[in-house]
């Protein structure tokens, strides 16, 4: 019996579509992950501090441990706190104890002259200046204290935050699960880079790219071969894919007769939620769900893939992980060079990226169409054209997507 034809309309503003993504995103299960482990992952709960940091008075010099009342003047040095081994007495008027850095203040003193401050022979030092109460001295609880917030959920840990997570003494953190994503790439006429091809065969490139794409989000990748343009291999390999959280396929979400995609997902239950997306390049962009498992079709040209992919599929790889950042990072930047709109339709384009970090000049790189991978793999960034008639000038404000490296 034939089924009945694959919804369509009239291509979707992006905003919109992004917000249908965003809506379908669920955040995953949150799970307690060892510190080692937590570099790169998504925090699924606010974190406190587990102690005072740091825990103890502390020196911040290297110096000697002292009574400000006591200087400018001359001291006997009777004993060393030295890191992780305190001075076991307490300091006597006209006394000092050599100090290390990070190690603890000897009840009785109040202040730390640094070594380069003193002169010092024969088990005694000498203060020329008068010295201020405090000074070098590290309070308890200065960088935070036991129990105040320390970082919050959705945060995502990189080495600043481990350090800290360390430092306050949490060896075990509740993270968001890393999404599995599947990454299913179609076409009869597609061969392993480094195959021989045939005529009219291809290297699978856009397979090798969202493997690469998605290393930077965290989530835990599985390709599946590459599948053939019959219904057959296209629903053997997707109910594959559709074991996971995220679906990214490519290619067979356009009109044409071997395009195969949309339906196979639909005879397997994938509920779409939008096929074409106002965008150039991209437009067949399809997606929908099953169940928690979002399903992106991203159409087959290479730089199609690399655009749908950073506009669309990275923010919701992110945002299943709960990353209080997921959208698009856009920077704002002016056009190095004059650059056609389109009626109805926003143009994502390849640029270099000069000049001030702050405000730089988006310079429009030859070779705009979106099977040129090549070309691409020069750019910074894609500037964003609005749609519109006639032309944007040269030095008009765009706003541009970074193409992260890593
Ligand atoms: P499609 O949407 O399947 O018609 O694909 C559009 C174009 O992208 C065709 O020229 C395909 O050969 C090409 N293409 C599709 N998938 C890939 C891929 N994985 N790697 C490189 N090119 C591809
Ligand atoms: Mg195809």
């Amino acid at each position: 019996m034939a089924s009945a034809p694959l919804p369509t309309h009239a291509p979707l503003p992006i905003d919109e579509a992004l917000a249908i993504v965003a809506a379908a995103v669920t955040p995953l299960a949150v799970e307690p992950v060892a510190l080692a482990d937590a570099y790169g992952r998504f925090l699924g709960e606010d974190v406190r501090a587990a102690v005072d940091l740091p825990s103890f008075p502390s020196s911040a010099m290297d110096g000697f441990a002292v009574r400000a009342a006591d200087t400018p003047g001359e001291l006997r040095i009777v004993g060393e706190s030295a890191a992780g081994a305190p001075y076991a007495g307490s300091l006597a008027a006209g006394e000092a104890i050599a100090i290390s850095t990070g190690a603890v203040m000897p009840a009785g003193a109040d202040t730390v002259v640094p070594v380069e401050d003193v002169e010092q022979g024969d088990g005694r030092l000498r203060v020329a200046e008068p010295r201020e109460r405090e000074g070098h001295v590290r309070h308890a609880g200065s960088d935070i204290r036991r129990g105040a917030p320390l970082l919050d959920a959705g945060t995502r840990i990189g080495a600043a935050q481990v350090g800290a997570l360390a430092a306050a003494g949490l060896g075990e953190l509740p993270c968001r699960a890393l999404p599995r994503v599947a990454i299913l790439t179609t076409g009869t006429e597609l061969r392993p880079p480094g195959a021989t091809l045939a005529e009219g065969e291809i290297y699978d490139s856009n397979g090798p790219m969202l493997s690469a794409a998605l290393r930077s989000t965290g989530a835990i990748e599985t390709r599946i071969p590459a599948a053939a343009d019959t219904a057959q291999a296209h629903r053997a390999a997707l109910a594959r894919a559709l074991e996971h959280d995220v679906v990214i396929t490519s290619g067979g979400v356009s009109v044409g007769g071997h395009d195969l995609v949309r339906e196979a997902n639909r005879e397997l239950g994938v509920e779409e939620r939008f096929w074409q997306v106002a965008i150039r390049p991209g437009k067949p962009l399809s997606f929908g769900v099953r169940g928690r498992t979002l399903v992106f079709g991203l159409p087959g040209n290479p730089v199609s893939t690399l655009v749908t992919f950073e506009l669309f599929v990275r923010p919701a790889v992110l945002a299943a992980q709960g990353a209080r950042d997921h959208s698009p990072a856009f920077g704002s930047g002016a056009l190095g060079a004059a650059v056609p709109r389109r009626l109805g339709r926003e143009d994502f384009i390849r640029v270099r990226l000069s000049g001030d970090a702050q405000a730089p000049t988006l310079t429009p790189l030859k070779g705009q169409q979106s099977h040129q991978i090549a070309v691409t793999a020069g750019a910074d960034a894609l500037a964003r054209i609005p749609a519109g008639r006639g032309e944007l000038a040269a030095g008009e404000i765009v706003s541009y997507l970074p193409l992260r490296s890593f």
